[in-house]
């Protein structure tokens, strides 16, 4: 670990994670306290907030505003931003990062660019232990939750690379975000406040976790909540979603539809196209049949495929049948086709073509 430690820093995170702490991350009031119990006048908290989340500085020696003397005095300290590992360019734009962390763990981001937006694909864990059986990610096991700062730095990379401002975020990278909702949160409340993206363009997806998605509610965020449902029946869902067991789809609906009663906010499930397998009329008919009357949106996802799997992506009629059957009993549905698909296109697929992955046990 070669982050610092701050331990004077005094947001409730520090206090349960001082090893890991470092500047990015914390508002302008935790930087403030720090730069003055540092000996430099208060203003410099604004100067170093907007060096770390404008400025793109990764290194207090970056930040030239600074009194040179008081920089190599605090030469020790890290900002929190991870290196370059990889990067690769796909022909739609679409750029893959590999991001090499403190600890030298790797993880994926991806910057999506369109004529109008910026959006971000975010990694929330390294790796991810929920195993889900088409998931390049769930295949290489799992290591770590990421720091809040570690999920903030993905954003201002890919916006530092682009040189444009993200319009856009998705934690649709590694790993299962409600397994690390505190960081999450505070990284969305960080992208949000500091880095002034809005919440309203962020999407967070989650596979679902017991009492998570109420706990998300109680946050009271304006994200979307994307939920991968994935199957339209219990027994269909656990043939790929080992974590069904414990938390069954019908168990998983009434926490949705309690969020979107708490929240008056619409839930989008995600629903993975699996060809003969999941993408059959009678499945649209089930699916249509439990989100009737439920404020909500399908994103079917045409599978992509990964070497771990043998499932088959299916064919462009019956990705329009399975629409067709959703929007004649009135369910709202889009489809999502993945960017840069020629290159390892799947969650995790680039991190495990290039990293040797040693899953923890
Ligand atoms: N753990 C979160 C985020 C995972 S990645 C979740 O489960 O929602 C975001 C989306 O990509 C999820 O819906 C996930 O199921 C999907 N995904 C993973 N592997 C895929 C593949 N090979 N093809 C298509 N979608 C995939």
């Amino acid at each position: 670990m070669t982050a610092t430690s701050i331990p004077e820093l005094s947001s409730p995170e520090m206090a349960s994670a001082p090893v890991e702490a470092c500047l990015l991350g914390q508002p302008l009031s935790a930087l403030t306290e720090w730069v003055v119990a540092h000996g430099q006048p208060a203003y410099r908290g604004k100067q170093l907030h907007g060096w770390l989340y404008q400025q793109g500085a990764r290194s207090l020696q970056d930040i030239t505003v600074f009194p040179k003397a008081w920089r190599q005095q605090m030469a020790g300290v890290t900002i929190g931003r991870s290196t370059l590992y990889h990067r690769t360019v796909a022909s739609d734009g679409t750029v893959k990062y590999l991001l090499q962390l403190a600890d030298g763990q790797i993880i994926e981001a991806v910057g999506m660019p369109t004529a109008k937006r910026l959006t971000v694909c975010v990694s929330s864990q390294v790796g991810c232990p929920m195993a889900c059986d088409f998931c390049a990610t769930g295949k290489g096991g799992f290591i770590r939750n990421l720091h809040t700062h570690e999920i903030v730095d993905q954003v201002l990379t890919v916006q530092d690379d682009f040189g444009q401002r993200v319009s856009h975020i998705v934690f649709m990278g590694m790993g299962e975000p409600l397994l690390n909702t505190d960081n999450v949160v505070a990284a969305i409340r960080c992208l949000n406040q500091d880095v002034g993206i809005s919440q309203r363009s962020m999407t967070l997806s989650t596979v679902g976790i017991a009492e998570r998605i109420r706990k998300l509610a109680e946050a009271q965020l304006q994200v979307t909540l994307a939920v991968s449902l994935h199957a339209s029946n219990q027994t269909q869902r656990l043939q790929l979603i080992p974590s069904a067991k414990a938390y069954p789809l019908e168990a998983l609906l009434e926490e949705c539809r309690d969020y979107v009663k708490l929240t008056g906010r619409r839930v989008t499930f995600e629903y993975i196209l699996l060809a003969g397998l999941n993408d059959q009329p009678e499945n649209a008919i089930e699916l249509a049949h439990h989100l009737r009357g439920f404020q909500s949106h399908v994103n079917l996802i045409p599978y992509n495929p990964i070497d771990e799997a043998d499932y088959q992506r299916p064919s462009e009629a019956s990705i329009r049948d399975f629409v067709n059957q959703l929007e004649g009993r009135h369910i709202a549905v889009s489809v999502r086709y993945s960017r840069g698909l020629e290159e390892n296109a799947a969650c995790g697929q680039l991190r495990a073509s290039k990293v040797m992955v040693t899953p923890a046990t």
